[in-house]
């Protein structure tokens, strides 16, 4: 296939467009799947391509056990998805020892063939070159600073790391050049309502729902906003170059010049902002409250592994959250992700975890949401109403799963609302373990859907979002973590004046 130059990354930068994507346009029928594009009597949602950006996004943020060391201190951690076939195959971000894409070879070998990758920099070219040979389909990457930096220690010519960095830029476009995969930003549009449905979702989700029960005087909506601009001061820093003369420099020397002119430039910028103010809504929806709010056991059964730390919890959540962020229920959205704990050595920055498989609610794969109905109790006879046709996050998480839930793992499942009565026997008999979720609906029937079961449900240990001083019988694994992550650090500097309210 014909070289991939700048012009094709030009072309593939979807701003530029009426059409938000020709691809998911052109897949709409086949996969029940539209963009950000609002349909009618629809909310909008997030597109794949966005959705996927996203979450490598966060995935470079995925809390460390130990502050990353590595030998050349320009490289910056990157977040990594891997997808086949629109099925996301795993979440992986950087570790002390390998690249993010170093991991996906590590991890899934001959399977990346086909696959699509996103990436939150662009990978260097001891990444690419591998992942070019393994024959994937397509790389996207978030046009930012790249993998290793070219932006620390430029005002230094003697300095030898930035020499490495333009020396790596220009390897990577020559592979770029010189290889089938499709090498490029994928970013779109979001409609203009998407950050208002993603601000109102985040704010009306459960895990505020309950600090609101817990706390009757509280101004839940304002510990939302505090916690959105801290995590937006945060993001921006993290993933967005302020100085526009710098930005246009690193997208230079990434073969991305075209996006350098006007009015490329300021779409571009526009649009990675709002892809990072969403990301600062999806997050806000489960604060961190440090030691007050978290998900702990109830009654903690004798046998079973050790809950998680609370920031690598907090973290499966929001990829949950952010999952919920496609769905295809007019009202509710869901999210629901499954971990496992692997045995194997901890090549991957998320340790020992592994993805088992994720989703969010929606109709049937194959069908268009137009075709089924998408009233609620309040309207129209109980036959016209939607429960019945949506399949829900977790069955979704479970149906596409792309690794075996093994008897001798502990498998997780992240989950942003209360599983209902039709999931809990599935979630029951799949062989999770542990599940990360929220009560607020426990022992409820809410119309066409209940909830009476998730109570009882025995043999996997719940771990609730509630606060700290709620859940009887402490037990030690119940402890906050120690792991110094980018959370905790964040909790403890940003939230001490939240804490003394909630507390008194
Ligand atoms: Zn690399
Ligand atoms: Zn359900």
């Amino acid at each position: 296939m014909a070289a991939s130059d700048s012009r094709r990354s030009h072309r593939d930068f979807e701003g530029n467009r009426s059409i938000p994507n020709g691809e998911e346009v052109r897949n709409v029928r086949d996969t029940g799947v539209q963009t950000d594009a609002k349909i009618q009597g629809h909310g909008p949602r997030l597109s794949k391509a966005n959705l996927f950006t996203l979450l490598s996004l966060w995935m470079e943020l995925f809390p460390k056990k130990e502050p990353q060391q590595r030998e050349n201190d320009a490289t910056g951690d990157t977040g990594l998805v891997v997808v086949h076939e629109r099925m996301v195959l795993g979440l992986h971000c950087s570790s002390a020892q390998l690249h993010a894409g170093q991991v996906a070879v590590v991890k899934h070998g001959p399977r990346l063939k086909g696959c699509d990758l996103y990436f939150s920099r662009k990978p260097c070219s001891t990444c690419l070159k591998m992942l070019i040979n393994a024959g994937v389909s397509r790389i996207s990457y978030w046009p930012g600073d790249a993998e290793i930096s070219l932006l620390s220690g430029r005002h230094d010519h003697t300095d030898s790391s930035h020499q490495e960095a333009i020396l790596d830029a220009t390897a990577a476009e020559r592979l770029k050049s010189n290889s089938r995969p499709h090498i490029c930003v994928l970013l779109q549009p979001l409609d203009c309502t998407m950050q208002q449905f993603v601000d109102e979702s985040s704010q009306n989700c459960d895990f505020l729902g309950k600090i609101a029960v817990d706390n009757p005087t509280l101004n839940v909506k304002d510990l939302f906003r505090r916690e959105w601009w801290n995590n937006l001061d945060d993001f921006l820093k993290k993933f967005f170059i302020n100085d526009e003369e710098q930005h246009k420099y690193v997208l230079n020397k990434m073969g991305l010049e075209n996006f350098c002119a006007e009015p490329n430039f300021s779409n571009l910028r526009q649009h990675m902002r709002n892809l990072i103010t969403v990301l600062a809504s999806a997050a806000a929806s489960v604060p961190v409250l440090e030691e007050n709010y978290g998900f702990f056991m109830r009654e903690p059964l004798g046998m079973g592994s050790p809950a998680l730390p609370q920031d690598v919890v907090r973290h499966c959540i929001i990829q949950a959250r952010l999952l919920a962020c496609r769905t295809e229920d007019p009202k509710v959205g869901v999210g629901a992700v499954i971990w496992a704990e692997g045995k194997q050595s901890q090549c991957d920055g998320t340790g020992q975890l592994y993805l088992v498989g994720c989703g969010y609610n929606a109709y049937p794969v194959g069908s268009q949401y137009a075709e089924y109905p998408q009233m609620d109790h309040k309207q129209e006879e109980r036959q016209y109403r939607k429960y019945r046709y949506i399949l829900h996050a977790e069955q979704n998480a479970l149906t596409f799963r792309s690794a075996e839930i093994k008897e001798e793992e502990n498998t997780m499942m992240f989950v942003t609302k209360c599983p209902c009565d039709e999931c809990v026997p599935l979630i029951g008999c799949a062989g999770i373990k542990q599940i990360y979720t929220t009560d607020l609906d426990s022992n409820k029937v809410k119309h066409d859907i209940s909830y009476l079961r998730f109570d009882k449900l025995n043999g996997v240990q719940k771990f609730i979002w509630q606060q700290k001083s709620s859940a009887r019988h402490m037990s030690e694994q119940d402890a906050p973590p120690t792991a110094n992550g980018y959370m905790k650090r964040k909790a403890e500097e940003t939230h001490f004046q939240c804490n003394k309210r909630l507390r008194s």
